[in-house]
């Protein structure tokens, strides 16, 4: 199954299926001066540009009816600083490869997502983020950034160069311009102990605090229907790596969480009505495991069965209150959700509309299978955490408009004066631009 968001007729669509767009054009540059002249071309033609990554956005951030860009010529690492700590790697770069890079010249990024398909420059754009106590988004890892802007011209910022535009460009929209290269800070690889277990959801509400404060990335995640949790601590171990064995590996990961979830969402998708069985069941399936390993062996993992998924930041104070609200109002509904609600925290970070900007942050993701109705529960989850003064995923599902983020982002008209600055005649505009940060 492709991981990549695909083109058929002319027709671009994302990895959750639930966005498409019929581009005017395509185009794959293979430099950074070959992107600046698709850029200049399309402003010649009047028509806006976009550039995509994977397509793993479940919103229509990354759709465009005028020039798409493609990632797939802008990849590699540009550069490894040993004495500044830092990685430099074109735009394009699957995170999966710079895992890979980096693990080779033993070194690592401190905290991660889920998966590692996306781009560099698709994941930093939207806030993509793990769990984590001290450490933050894939965005608050960068160190410098590149862009080429609607004029054409190429700009670099840091936070002693052009800091005001580093300050909101790493988590950019894809609306200040087109990022060709990002700088990361890295650190020596380091191994994780990972410790899953089940636990039950009012235990882990009521020591949500200390699971929290005594574990450097907590995260769990709720079966709705039932009184059960899976919980994922990951800590630094001075080792010895002690790697999931390949057999129970497959068995755990393969097996149980890709395809017998699988099946079971098929079974849950003809029968609605047997979702709550199936939910108390496959809350039992995973049992307690512990493993040792580098770090993107240990954040993430395969993720096969294709959904859509909304996800909002609440202040982490509020988190326990926002899922009580939410069992009990799937409870009440006669909603029949078969995907587990992950559950992760992240601390404040400096980035204009980074979902943790100047707050302490704990997210809550709901999901549904490709092809079922979502809404109605999406909507009533959204009612929930907006209550909580709630900030969506820029690439999550969310109904939210430019004047509800003036009021949850306090630095909101500080990004959309850069924007005027950097892109008077919205080259990078489109729909859902226009929608959360106004025309
Ligand atoms: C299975 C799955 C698991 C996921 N897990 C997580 C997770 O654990 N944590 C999390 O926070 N999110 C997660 N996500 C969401 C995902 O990380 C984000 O939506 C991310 O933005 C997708 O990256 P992409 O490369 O596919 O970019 P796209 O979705 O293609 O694009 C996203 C945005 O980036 C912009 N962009 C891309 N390249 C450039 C560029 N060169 N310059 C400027 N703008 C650019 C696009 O224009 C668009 O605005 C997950 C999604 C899926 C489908």
């Amino acid at each position: 199954m492709s991981s990549t968001a695909s083109g058929t007729n002319g027709t671009w669509r994302n990895w959750g299926g639930n966005v498409t767009a019929r581009p005017a054009r395509e185009v794959t540059p293979a430099s950074v001066d070959e992107l600046a002249a698709a850029v200049r071309r399309a402003a010649e033609d009047g028509l806006t540009v976009k550039a995509v990554g994977t397509g793993h956005s479940f919103t229509s951030i990354a759709a465009t009816d005028g020039v798409l860009i493609r990632p797939q010529l802008l990849t590699g690492i540009r550069n490894i600083d040993r004495d500044d700590m830092t990685v430099t790697v074109e735009a394009g770069t699957p995170l999966k490869r710079l895992n890979m890079a980096l693990a080779r010249e033993g070194l690592s990024l401190t905290n991660m997502g889920d998966i590692m398909e996306q781009t560099v420059s698709g994941a930093t754009s939207t806030g993509t983020h793990g769990t984590g106590r001290e450490s933050a988004s894939i965005a608050a890892q960068i160190r410098g950034l590149e862009l080429v802007t609607a004029d054409g011209s190429v700009l670099s910022c840091s936070e002693k160069e052009n800091p005001e535009v580093f300050a909101a460009a790493r988590i950019g929209l894809g609306a200040l311009g087109i990022v060709t290269a990002i700088t990361f800070a890295v650190e020596p690889v380091f191994l994780l102990t990972a410790r899953e277990e089940p636990m039950p959801f009012d235990k882990v509400l009521a020591d949500f605090d200390e699971l929290w404060a005594e574990n450097e990335h907590f995260e769990f995640y709720w079966f709705p229907h039932t009184g059960s949790t899976t919980t994922k601590r990951n800590n630094r171990s001075a080792g010895p790596a002690k790697p999931v064995s390949p057999v129970a590996g497959w068995i755990e990961d393969e097996f149980l969480s890709n395809g017998v979830f699988q099946a079971a969402q098929w079974v849950g998708r003809a029968v609605p009505a047997t979702i709550p069985t199936i939910a108390r069941v496959s809350s039992k399936a995973l049992s307690a495991r512990t493993y040792t390993d580098i770090p993107y062996k240990v954040f993430t993992s395969p993720r096969r069965v294709r959904f859509v998924e909304m996800e909002y930041a609440v202040p982490r104070e509020a988190v326990t209150g926002a899922l009580r609200e939410l069992k009990s109002m799937v409870e009440r509904s006669g909603l029949r959700i078969s995907f587990p609600v992950e559950v992760r925290t992240a601390p404040a970070d400096d980035i204009t509309l980074s979902t943790a900007s100047g707050r302490d942050s704990a997210y809550i993701a709901v999901h549904m299978v490709k092809g079922t109705p979502y809404q109605g529960y999406f909507t009533a989850a959204e009612r929930i955490f907006t209550a909580h003064e709630g900030r969506p995923h820029w690439g999550k599902v969310h109904t939210r408009d430019a004047e509800y983020f003036a009021g949850v982002y306090p630095r909101f008209g500080e990004f959309t004066e850069l924007r005027d600055r950097l892109d008077p005649d919205r080259r990078f505009q489109n729909d859902y631009l226009r929608r959360v940060l106004g025309s």
